[in-house]
């Protein structure tokens, strides 16, 4: 066993090497072409938590299948939480990630609202440290697209056997980790919208705000039908009105508009709030564009779009960082935005912008930064 704790984490990730990490040529292979989150890295970083104990067990051990008891709360009522984030290597071979205090945050906040214990920030990134660092030869370079990455998927989950209907008294946290390429394997392209007028991702006081399996869960039915229609993703309107945009399944929006206005909707409570958005909302100012958040009509999409006002839309995430948006479709209509000889000029240059900062390519003049390894 050898141990690594930084000064401020309260919790040891003692590390039990794999005996059977996968063959160098093999992971050359994946990492030569990885795909998202198919392939998962030799390890995992677990820890236990018990009502009354607080924290224990922390450990990075073999990547493998979990033992749950049938009864496993989260089977049944689906008290799960989780993250999304990336490890980069940079020029040098360090390997970094951005912003994992907003995670670590996040997490806490989605922890409070699913009722689950909470991991303190230094130990969050603790856990990255501990995984990434056991599995350093896993973070691809860059390669030819300029954004080969390490996904991390950071989650809890109700691992107590028991039916009565509770916080769980033992929960998991896990952290698994996953080569990923460019996300748009033939080069950035445009989706295209469905409005989901049926169906609502999330509610006025419920968990929209967190990130919780649940509300992939019910955004699914709304992906679906936008697929049935053409679309490659459904935007999902506020439940009470039906009239305002919140965001899509797991991508906050933005519209441009041709004036400068930099316009996402205003976090509701059914909103997550991305990290994605947030440095977007902060990179836009040095990127001459002004900032909006407030609640948006779905009706002002449309009407911007015929008038010739909107110059692009585009959504962000961590996984694809930003996606341009084309077309938007409805019940009986559609509406496009882009006249001929289009450019997602705007959103290419955040793009590059963000990728340029995560990758050490410019100077991270905020500190959004963190070393791993
Ligand atoms: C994770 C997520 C996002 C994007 O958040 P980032 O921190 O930017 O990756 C947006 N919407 C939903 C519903 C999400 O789960």
């Amino acid at each position: 066993m050898t141990t690594t704790l930084s000064p401020t984490a309260s919790l040891s990730f003692g590390v039990e090497l794999n005996p059977q990490p996968l063959p160098p040529a093999e992971r050359g292979a994946i990492l030569a072409n990885p795909g998202f989150g198919k392939r998962f890295t030799d390890h995992m970083a677990l820890a236990t938590w018990r009502h009354g104990e607080g924290w224990s067990d922390a450990r990075v051990t073999s990547y493998g299948p979990l033992q749950l008891d049938p009864a496993s709360a989260v089977l049944h009522y689906a008290q799960e939480i989780f993250e999304g984030l990336k490890a980069y290597r940079h020029a040098d071979g360090s390997v970094w990630t951005f912003r994992p205090e907003a995670n670590a945050e996040r997490f806490q906040r989605s922890a409070r609202r699913l009722a689950l214990p909470e991991l303190a920030t230094p130990d969050f990134v603790e856990s990255l440290r501990a995984l990434v660092g056991v599995d350093k030869a896993w973070v691809p370079e860059p390669g030819e697209t300029g954004e080969k990455s390490l996904y991390l998927r950071p989650f809890m989950f109700a691992s107590e056997g028991f039916l009565g209907v509770r916080p769980a008294q033992e929960v998991t946290y896990c952290l698994i980790a996953s080569p990923a390429g460019a996300y748009f394997a033939g080069g950035v392209k445009p989706v295209s919208l469905w409005i989901s007028t049926d169906y609502a991702r999330a509610g006025s006081g419920g968990t929209g705000a967190a990130k919780c399996g649940g509300n992939y869960a019910s955004s699914l039915a709304g992906q679906l039908e936008g697929a049935e229609h053409g679309c490659d993703q459904a935007v999902f309107l506020d439940s009470s009105t039906h009239t305002t945009i919140e965001e899509l399944g797991g991508m906050n929006l933005f519209l441009v508009y041709k004036d400068g206005r930099l316009v996402t909707p205003e976090l509701t409570g059914s909103i997550l709030e991305g990290v994605t958005r947030s440095s977007v909302l902060q990179l836009a100012s040095e990127l001459g564009l002004r900032p909006e958040e407030r609640r948006i009509p779905i009706q002002e999409w449309k009407d911007a779009a015929a008038a010739g006002e909107l110059a692009e839309v585009f959504a962000c995430g961590t996984a694809a960082v930003i996606t341009p948006v084309g077309e938007l479709k409805w019940e009986g209509g559609s509406v496009d935005h882009r006249g001929p000889g289009h450019v997602d000029e705007v959103a290419m240059r955040i793009r590059s912008t963000l990728l340029d900062i995560q990758y050490g390519r410019t100077e991270d003049t905020r500190g959004w930064l963190t070393r791993l390894v």
